[in-house]
This record gives structure tokens, sequence and C-alpha cells, in this order.
């Protein structure tokens, strides 16, 4: 047997590509909302992998479906369909709006398939030049240079252009606003019913109700982007659940695969009608082991006792959230739907936030930020009260640690 050599956290500044700066420990175990690093150190995890690990770590049901699959079928491309596959579309089908599924390997892969088929739709039903896509400040689509160039924040895009061109920004949450820029050349309104990147911020009623009208008004398409908002994060096993807003096409990845890579776009037959065999496409898109993961991740997050704990474990959080700043004092606000929730850092404490991801870390805890006044928790959605309970002691330590 040959020895696999000791890597430690100084390997990363010389192999990887510096576009990431992770944190000081490399976890190498998981287990439901707990990680251990190489040290040993334990950790409570309310990162979730960013909203991905919405069963914790190497939950049951999908190592059973990942283990099955890996024995049984890997990969046979497109040119093959296969039955996780077809499952995984059928039960999608069935729990939403859709008629139809594309299946991709990220967020960004499902979005750009979601605004190349806006747009096409759009030159195929009405004109070529019905091509305007509007999208949201501080908006997040990923990192392809089409769904920077949608999203609302420009440091992400700057500097990568020539931008697609076509696309406008304007305020979230400003139904006014995009009255002000609507008109039939508009193919699409690509929105996120709760921006998650941008500040864990969700949509009011009237504007997601009003983006609708306005769409059907202009023959536009109305686009959720529900990567990190959907398969379960807000309650519901959808966000537009909540609103009672039906989009045209809808996105979703991080949850969908529960920690393995796969995402899928999903719409309605008349906007599918206008595709055809070679107009869009992936090599791993809906591949076997993806899709029988995902198809297990789902069956156990629709289901009526794991979407009713998330209401009980937001609660659990929040009030947990609020005993820490009654003494404290360092948020303003909270924020967000179901396991999604945002703590606004309050004036004193400004642009800090990656401060307390920082001291987090000292005490145990896996944290995010969104952006950098924002702390943002997005735990596994089955995860136990008890590791609630120890996480938010080990957070109030790193808040005392910051407060001083
Ligand atoms: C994370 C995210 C994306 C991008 O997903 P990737 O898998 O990183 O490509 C897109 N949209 C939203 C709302 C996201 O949160």
């Amino acid at each position: 047997m040959t020895e696999k050599a000791a890597v430690g956290r100084d390997a990363f500044d010389r192999v990887i590509l510096p576009v990431y700066s992770p944190a000081k420990f490399i976890p190498v175990k998981g287990k439901g909302s707990r990680v251990w690093d190489q040290q040993g150190t334990e950790y409570v995890d309310f990162a979730g992998g960013i909203a991905v690990t919405a069963l914790g770590h190497c939950h049951p049901a999908l190592v059973e479906a990942l283990h099955k699959q890996g024995e049984t079928l890997w990969h046979v491309s497109n040119v093959f369909t296969n039955e996780p596959a077809l499952r995984l579309a059928q039960k999608l089908i069935d729990a939403t709006f859709a008629d139809r599924v594309f299946f991709a390997n990220s967020g960004a892969e499902a979005n750009e398939a979601a605004f190349k088929l806006a747009r096409y739709y759009s030159s195929a039903k009405h004109s070529p030049y019905k091509s305007k896509i509007i999208a949201f400040h501080n908006g997040f689509h990923g990192r392809t240079l089409f769904t920077v160039s949608v999203g609302g924040q420009p440091k992400y895009s700057d500097g990568f252009g020539p931008k697609p061109a076509d696309i406008v920004h304007v305020p979230f949450n400003d139904l006014d606003a995009v009255k002000a820029v609507i008109d039939d050349h508009t193919c699409a309104i690509v929105v996120e019913p709760i921006q998650g990147e941008g500040g864990v911020t969700p949509a009011t009623q009237a504007f997601l109700q009003g983006l609708r009208e306005l769409c059907d008004a202009n023959k536009a398409l109305l686009v959720f982007d529900e990567v990190q908002s959907g398969m379960g994060r807000s309650g519901k096993l959808f966000s537009y659940m909540h609103y009672g807003v039906t989009p045209d096409i809808l996105t979703t990845a991080k949850a969908l695969g529960g920690g393995f890579p796969v995402s899928a776009m999903i719409t309605t037959e008349e906007v599918a009608s206008v595709m055809a065999p070679g107009k869009h496409g992936t090599t791993y898109g809906g591949n076997p082991l993806a899709c029988a993961v995902a198809e297990a991740a789902l069956d156990v997050i629709n289901t009526p006792e794991v979407l009713a704990g998330i209401e009980e474990r937001r609660n659990a959080f929040i009030q947990a959230l609020e005993a820490i700043n009654a003494k404290y004092h360092v948020f303003s606000e909270f924020r967000g739907q179901g396991l999604l929730i945002g703590a606004e850092l309050a004036d004193k404490y400004k642009n800090r936030a990656g401060e307390f991801l920082t001291a987090s870390a000292e005490f145990g805890l896996m944290m995010l930020v969104a952006g950098t006044n924002v702390l943002r928790f997005a735990p596994s959605l089955v995860i136990d009260f008890a590791d609630i309970s120890e996480g938010m002691a080990r957070f109030e330590k790193a808040v005392k640690k910051i407060v001083g």
C-alpha cells in the first residue's frame, strides 16, 4: 500500500489558485452536524457547506444511495439516459409546478441553462430583439461569465469583460424600479426569492407578486434562482411555495445532492417546447451517481416530518441569538426564512463579519458570512437540538471575545 503524503494548510497557498482564503484548519471527517479536523478538534457545523449538506454529514440514506449506485453504474453520458435521472426528474415534477427538468452539476450551470432558455424562448416565440434581462443589485447567480453578469455585484464581474449585453440591474424589493425598465423587449426577470450571498434578504410578498404581473403583462419569463433557498431550506420544499407566486423557470442546486454536486433547472412544458436535441447540453449533467444521491435526499427532505422540523429549529436558533444579543448587543436584525438565517451586525460592529467567523472557529464552530455585515446560518435541516445549543454556547464565547 502506498502512503499518501501528509498535507497541511500551508499547501493551499502553494498549489491552489488563490481565489479562496479557507480557514486555518482542514476538516477530515463529518457525522451529522459535527466535523473533525486533522488534529481531531471537533466543530459544530452551522455552515452546512454553504447550505449544501442539508441532511448533515454522511446521512445514512445518502451514503447507502451512493454505495449502491457506485457499485452499479457511474456514468453513461447523455447519449444514453439512465434510471436515477428519470426517477429524480419525475419526483421534482410531482413536487412542483414544473413539467420538464434539465440536470447540470452546479448552481451556475443550472442558471446558465435558465438564462439561455429564457433568451431562446423569447427569440423563438417573439423576436430576437426581446433579449433584455432584468436582475437585482446584490443578487448572486454563480461565477460563469453570464451568471456573474446577471448577478448584481460588479466586484464579481469587473475585469472579466466584455460582458454579455442587455442585462439591467435595479434595487431588490423595489417594484417601481422594475416598472421603470421593463418593456416589450424584456425576455426575463431573474430573482432570488431570498437573496443569499447578498445578505439573506427575503423578497416581500408584494414584490414577487408584482414581478409575476409585470412578466405576464410584458410576455417575459419569471426565473427564480432557488439554488440556495430551495430543497427545504426555507421550511417548504421551495421558497416560491411560501409566496404562492409561480415562476416559469426555477433553478435548484446546493442542497439538491446534500453534498454531491448536482443541479437542476425546472420549467413548464410551454417554455421547454422551444428546445430540441443539440440546443444545450452537458457531459455530466444527470449523471446516475449524482441523481441517485439527490433522489435519496429529496425522499428524506420532502416529508412532513422534516419540513415541519425546520421551523422549530429556526425558532431555536432565533431564541438563542436573541438571548446572546440581549447580553452583548451585536446585532441589529435577524432575518431570512426557515434555516437560512441572517444576523445583521449593529453599526458598532459594521464590516466585521469575518472576525466573528474566525473567532467562532477558535471555539469549535463553523459559521458563514453573507457580505461583510451579516452572519449567515445555514445548518443541516435535521440538526439535533443539542447541537444547536452546543453550537450557540460556542458562538456566545466568540461574541464575548470580540465584544471584550
Ligand atoms: C451558490 C449560488 C449559486 C451558484 O452555485 P454554484 O454551485 O456555486 O455554481 C447561484 N445562485 C445562488 C442563489 C447561490 O446561492
